[in-house]
């Protein structure tokens, strides 16, 4: 098995691990970079904490992101696509539906793996009336260092094709505005997507960003969130030490 195959399934496991209640049965999706124009995905049907690395299947980005320019296109060339794009004709596995949106990350040569959960505490945030203030603001400093000073928002829209062109707009917003790429998105009534160049690093996004949200569960309970001010999160993300200490995170 390759290296990069080998740490897909140990980062799926970890991410489907029933304990963390990220992703239940076939919920959530995992991909791999394997160079500049394919990438590894899990096959639809297919249960995280189970993965097995013959259940990841080579797909090309370039075939991928086409369709998304294609104004017309409907769910039936979206079947077509997910086929056409297999490296490994094989009429009986079929990629995940959110693959299209995979591939719009991996145009960003920096992300080479992605975890797309459903946790449940972030869960709750993106089914509430305060998604996009909990996707836009931070809460603690420790926070900032693992998943950003912010995350891209996305609200809801049809999984799958509509999904990924939204996806892609933000994104491109997000580094025109903020000069950084961002590691997280959530999506409203949805869940949540953590990219990174190591598969370690998105095991600690998705964890952290699961407990920030826990806090602010709480942090509800309590009155409401206090979210820290706009330029007490900019000193956290351009802080030595805590660039230093990113590192290793
Ligand atoms: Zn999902």
């Amino acid at each position: 098995m390759s290296d990069v195959l080998d740490q897909l399934v140990a980062m799926s496991h970890y991410l489907g691990d029933s304990g963390r209640s990220y992703a239940i049965l076939g919920e959530g999706n995992t991909s791999a970079r394997i160079d500049s124009e394919r990438f590894y995905v899990k096959a639809s049907g297919t249960t995280l904490g189970t993965m097995k690395a013959e259940d990841f299947l080579p797909v090309q980005i370039t075939k991928l992101v086409h369709i998304l320019d294609e104004p017309d296109a409907g769910d039936e060339d979206v079947s077509r696509i997910l086929r056409e794009a297999l490296v490994d004709a094989d009429e009986s596995r079929r990629p995940s539906v959110e693959t299209m949106l995979h591939a719009v990350l991996y145009q960003f040569p920096e992300i080479h793996f992605i975890g797309h959960t459903h946790p449940e505490a972030l869960g709750g945030l993106m089914c509430s009336g305060h998604a996009r203030a909990f996707a836009e603001s931070r809460v603690c400093p420790d926070q900032i260092v693992v998943t950003g000073h912010k995350s891209v928002f996305v609200p809801y829209v049809d999984p799958g094709l509509q999904l990924a062109r939204e996806v892609r707009t933000r994104m491109r917003e997000f580094v025109d505005r903020e000069g950084v790429l961002p590691n997280t998105i959530l999506l409203e009534n949805h869940g949540f997507f953590a990219f990174a160049d190591t598969a370690k690093k998105v095991m600690n996004i998705t964890d952290m960003a699961e407990k920030s949200a826990r806090i602010v569960l709480n942090a509800y309970m309590a009155g409401g969130p206090k979210y820290l001010i706009e330029a007490n999160v900019r000193r956290i993300d351009t802080r030595p030490d805590e660039l230093y200490r990113r590192k290793y995170v």
